[in-house]
């Protein structure tokens, strides 16, 4: 699926600020909602610029999208997510759109039969932070984490009933899981849809309770997950496992699991960005003559060329030594920042070769200035 920029969706610069953002989102909103705007593309116009919206306006994520493109948003948040983010009562506040136009956009959009029943009985997400070396970073890695939440109870298998008792059709609404309310406000008369409190909008009530886990149809277990971490990773970004969070309550399907990143600081190199930094000190004479060494890399050992005169504080590039880049051909740099140590003791000899050298230089000075001929 080809997506375009969000930037140009909202139609505003990259350096736009919050409230313009807001403002274009606003105008463009205005203008596509659906119950406004009857053209047959308007719900997919409505659904992209929501999406864009959702993105632009978290900090976290636009600077995941300005840095990774669509690519560091698509696999962690679905469409459905990002529509789910935008705060629609602010947007259109003072619009003339009540909140009823509103309500049914979700399920217009994304079907489901039924906000209340799934959303009511989906399990929560879920969060857990694993640490990686850079090493791991830099090739990618294949981690199992163990995770303590509520699954399914295995004695009703989630369902909450007792094993050989039946679930029957809720008696308050009739199976529906929404009971309707009719309220006056003023003049008018507003039609209510709420969750049925009895069924908490599962449509059905179980005769007798799983002994096991109460009717709930959870138990609380420790489980073991595979976690696949692509390599270029950065610290304090997460991968969004579908499903891997808590079972919901009846029956209900899963929340997803979060995994945060964290990557260990690093006894060599130092990370920025996809580049790594080393520092690496030579000697005065090893800066004056020029020499080859030998440094440390993320994945073998590299050699280097000193030249002849370098200054201490040159940082030298090793390209493509660096860290992979993210679901992204090619890879960071290596940067070896030079220092170059000045002698502190001098012996004799020494002592006795940098006077000569400090002679040479002071004629060569004197020559130059014409004092001394
Ligand atoms: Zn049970
Ligand atoms: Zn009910």
């Amino acid at each position: 699926m080809n997506k375009r920029d969000y930037y140009e969706v909202l139609g505003v610069t990259k350096k736009a600020s919050k409230t313009e953002i807001k403002s274009a989102y606003r105008k463009l909103a205005l203008k596509y909602h659906p119950d406004r705007n009857k053209a047959s593309d308007s719900e997919e116009k409505f659904k992209e610029i929501s999406e864009a919206y959702a993105v632009l306006s978290d900090d976290k994520k636009r600077s995941q999208y300005d840095q990774f493109g669509h690519a560091g948003i698509d696999s962690r948040y679905t469409s459905e997510d990002l529509f789910r983010e935008v705060n629609f009562d602010e947007i259109f506040r003072n619009s003339g759109f009540g909140f009823g136009g509103l309500g049914g956009l979700f399920e217009q959009f994304f079907g489901g039969g039924g906000r209340s029943r799934s959303s009511q009985n989906r399990g929560a997400d879920m969060q857990q932070e694993i640490a990686i070396t850079l090493e791991e970073v830099a090739n990618g890695v294949n981690k199992t984490i163990r995770v303590h939440r509520k699954e399914k109870c295995s004695v009703c298998n989630g369902s909450g009933a007792k094993p050989g008792s039946k679930v029957k059709s809720c008696p308050d609404c009739r199976g529906a899981g929404e009971v309707q309310y009719v309220q006056s406000a003023g003049f008018a008369r507003v039609m209510r849809v709420e969750t049925c409190r009895k069924c908490r909008g599962r449509g059905d009530v179980v005769e007798i309770p799983c002994t096991q886990c109460r009717g709930l149809g959870l138990s609380s277990k420790i489980s073991t997950i595979k976690v696949d971490i692509p390599p270029g990773i950065d610290s304090g970004s997460s991968l969004r496992l579908t499903g891997e969070g808590e079972a919901g309550p009846h029956g209900g399907s899963p929340g997803d699991l979060y995994v945060v990143i964290f990557v260990k600081p690093h006894s060599t190199f130092e990370r920025h960005g996809d580049d790594i930094v080393f520092e690496k000190k030579i000697s005065f004479a090893e800066a004056a003559l020029g020499t080859d060494i030998e440094i440390p890399g993320l994945q073998e050992k590299l050699n280097l060329k000193i030249p002849s005169g370098i200054q201490s504080g040159t940082v030298m590039r090793l390209r493509n030594k660096g860290i992979p880049h993210l679901r992204r051909y090619g890879h960071g740099d290596e940067l070896v920042h030079v220092l170059v140590e000045t002698p502190v003791k001098l012996n004799k000899k020494q002592r006795e070769m940098f006077e000569e050298l400090a002679r040479m230089s002071s004629v060569k000075i004197h020559k130059k200035t014409g004092l001394f001929r």
